[in-house]
């Protein structure tokens, strides 16, 4: 029947954000698709890789600046999603507390409902210079088990991953039929990519330090540097996660590609880290890494949205590569999914099933 059709999707991307839209895309009941996905950075070849985002990340889900109404939706999605996977161990429950430097209306605190067990915290049980803070339950994963997890789920029900950089939107379709759709979940490579060219796309450097801390199980994290306009560069949290790692960060400076690793950078993070969990003095904690990442922002906000786009592609820099595009003019739908900065995690099954509705909403357009 129509339904039962095949199409052929290529998902060029394979960070938190592509592979999320593959596992969306084969657990749909109703639609059945054949997925390529094609990436320069796999999780079965590139987790040491500082060329993508996704091996770097905390990974929690917590506040992130002000109110963006689509971003809610996407993370209070996700949130659920992440919250219902506790019990297979990929992801766990940690309770959090958040401070800032400023009095902090409640009201104006705009994600009381995502995260569970929200309330206030009295003033006296505020660090040094705090002068609001908040209590909740929220959701911790390691990337290192989790994109793993994610790729062999995907490989198991029949996807096929390709190890490639591309330089173009056309370079993806050669990956496909006539009739194919092509999703682009290229992080900060959206910039550089021939017939996307998005210059609105900058880094956020997240330095950060991974440790060993059995006995630290609850997150800490000063909100008011996470947020992009108050944010001074320097940043300090504490992000426990599954398997006794806790992420010590960190910096969150905004148009900083430097992968490199600043020692002062490091020393500044476990002091400011030991003053706020002293818990981590024990002899029981022990340094596992050093990193640096880059978190894929986006001037304006994430970009999840589809375009025609007619190929071949015009442009100087375009000219067309005979022996692997077909010559015909012809029109196809680029579902785009990325930008999405120091929030990649928490907005990720929320996306996807917009990415879903995108799908099938433009090939109903089509047929
Ligand atoms: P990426 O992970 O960068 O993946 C991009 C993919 O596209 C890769 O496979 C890459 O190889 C591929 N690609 C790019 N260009 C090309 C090309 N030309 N050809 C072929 N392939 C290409 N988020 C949270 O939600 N919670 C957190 O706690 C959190 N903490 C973070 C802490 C740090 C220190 C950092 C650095 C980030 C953190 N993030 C967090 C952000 C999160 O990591 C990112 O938002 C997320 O990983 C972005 O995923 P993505 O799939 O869009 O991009």
């Amino acid at each position: 029947t129509a339904n039962t059709k095949q199409r052929e999707v290529i998902i060029v991307g394979a960070g938190v954000i592509g592979l999320s839209i593959a596992h969306v895309l084969t657990s749909d009941p109703s639609a059945s698709y054949k997925i390529t996905v094609v990436a320069r950075d796999l999780p079965d070849q590139h987790m040491d890789s500082q060329a993508w985002a996704s091996p770097w990340a905390g990974a929690n889900w917590s506040p992130i600046g002000d109110r963006e109404d689509r971003r809610y939706k996407w993370e209070a999605e996700t949130f659920k999603r992440l919250w219902d996977m506790i019990p297979t161990g990929l992801t766990m429950a940690l309770p959090t507390k958040a401070f800032y430097g400023d009095e902090v209306s409640p009201e104006s605190i705009w994600y009381q409902d995502i995260p569970r067990d929200f309330h206030f915290l009295p003033k006296d049980d505020l660090p040094p210079n705090m002068k609001t803070g908040v209590a909740f339950t929220t959701v911790s994963l390691a990337p290192q088990a989790y994109l793993p997890w994610l790729q062999s789920e995907l490989k198991s029900k029949g996807v096929n991953f390709i190890c490639k950089k591309i330089d173009s939107l056309e370079d993806a379709l050669v990956f496909g039929g006539s009739g194919c759709i092509l999703i682009n979940a290229t992080g900060l490579g959206a910039r550089s990519l021939l017939g996307v060219e998005d210059l609105e796309m900058f880094p956020i450097r997240g330095q950060t330090i991974l440790v060993h801390a059995p006995n630290l199980r609850e997150s800490l994290e000063i909100a008011s540097d996470l947020h992009p306009q108050t944010s001074t560069g320097d940043a300090t949290y504490i992000i426990p996660r599954p398997g006794n790692t806790v992420l010590l960060g960190g910096t969150f400076q905004q148009g900083n590609w430097d992968v490199s690793l600043s020692m002062s950078t490091a020393g500044r993070i476990l002091s400011q880290s030991c003053a706020l969990a002293p818990v981590l003095k024990s002899p029981d904690t022990r340094i596992l890494a050093h990193n640096v990442g880059l978190r894929p922002a986006r001037r304006g906000g994430a970009r999840v949205e589809v375009e025609w786009v007619e190929f071949p592609l015009k442009g100087e820099l375009n000219i067309r590569r005979e022996a692997e595009v077909k010559a015909e003019i012809r029109k196809v739908m680029v579902i785009h999914a990325y930008g999405f900065g120091p929030a990649g995690y928490q907005c990720s099954w929320g996306v996807a099933e917009e990415v879903q509705q995108m799908l099938r909403a433009g090939m109903g357009a089509k047929s």
